[in-house]
C-alpha cells in the first residue's frame, strides 16, 4: 500500500493491543489501512472509534477489534491462499491482503462488491480477486483455500466451506442468531474439530437471492 499511517490509525491500534490483540503484524497493518476510506464521508469521523458503523443495504463494517481479532487467529497458520466470505466494505480485505500472499473475497451485493473494489485498487492493493456471488458456496474452482473468514453470522457452519478447506487449514466463522459465537474450525484429514473463540455480534449470512 502507497498510505503514510495515520496519526488516528497509529492510535486505534494501540488502543486494539491494550484490548488484548498480540500480534505486532497485525496492529501494524491497521495502522497503516486508512478506515476512514471505507465509510461514507458523513460516517468519516467515527472511523476510529472501536465500533461497526453501518455502510449501506442494511450491512455494517465490522468493529476492529473483531477484524483484528479475526485476522490474528488466521494468521497463526500462515495461510497462503485465503477465502474472504462477506467483502462488504472491503476493510478487512484491505487488513488481510497485507498479510497473506493471495485473497479471494466472495459479496452477494453488487454495489458493495463495486465501491470495495474501487476502494482496495487505489490503496494499491492488487493480490485480492473478488467474486459475486453466495458466500454459502465458497468459491470451488479456487479452493482449496489454507484460511477461510467469514464475516457474517452463519445459521450453522457452511459444509461446502469445510469442503473448501486444504488439510491443517482454518476456519473462522461466527455461528448463531441472536446469541452468535466465533468459532475456530481446523482441518486434520477428514477430521475437523471446533473451539468456541469468543460471543460476537455479526449481520447474518443469508440464504437467498444475490442482491
Ligand atoms: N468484511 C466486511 C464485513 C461486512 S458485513 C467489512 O470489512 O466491511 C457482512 C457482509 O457479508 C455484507 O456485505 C453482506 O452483504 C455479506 N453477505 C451476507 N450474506 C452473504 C452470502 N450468503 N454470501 C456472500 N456475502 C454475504
Amino acid at each position: 500500500m502507497s498510505q503514510v499511517a495515520s496519526t488516528s490509525a497509529r492510535n486505534m491500534a494501540l488502543k486494539l493491543s491494550e484490548a488484548g490483540i498480540l500480534s505486532a503484524e497485525v496492529l501494524k497493518a491497521v495502522s497503516e489501512t486508512p478506515r476512514e476510506l471505507f465509510l461514507d464521508a458523513a460516517l468519516a469521523h467515527k472511523a476510529y472509534e472501536n465500533t461497526a458503523l453501518p455502510i449501506g443495504q442494511g450491512q455494517t463494517i465490522s468493529q476492529p477489534y473483531i477484524v483484528a481479532r479475526m485476522t490474528e487467529l488466521l494468521l497463526q497458520h500462515q495461510p497462503q491462499s485465503v477465502l474472504e466470505i462477506g467483502t462488504g466494505s472491503g476493510y478487512q480485505a484491505a487488513v488481510l491482503a497485507q498479510l497473506v500472499p493471495q485473497l479471494y473475497t466472495v459479496e452477494r451485493i453488487k454495489s458493495l462488491q463495486i465501491m470495495a473494489r474501487q476502494r482496495l485498487k487505489r490503496l494499491d492493493l492488487h493480490n485480492i480477486a473478488f467474486k459475486y456471488g453466495d458466500g454459502w458456496q465458497g468459491w470451488r474452482n479456487r479452493a482449496p483455500f489454507d484460511a477461510i473468514m467469514v464475516t457474517a453470522a452463519a445459521a450453522e457452519v457452511p459444509s461446502e466451506l469445510l469442503k473448501q478447506l486444504a488439510d491443517n487449514g482454518v476456519l473462522i466463522i461466527p455461528v448463531g442468531e441472536d446469541h452468535q459465537q466465533l468459532l475456530r474450525v481446523t482441518r486434520r484429514g477428514d477430521k475437523f474439530t471446533s473451539e468456541v473463540i469468543e460471543s460476537v455480534k455479526f449481520v447474518p449470512l443469508v440464504n437467498g437471492e444475490l442482491a
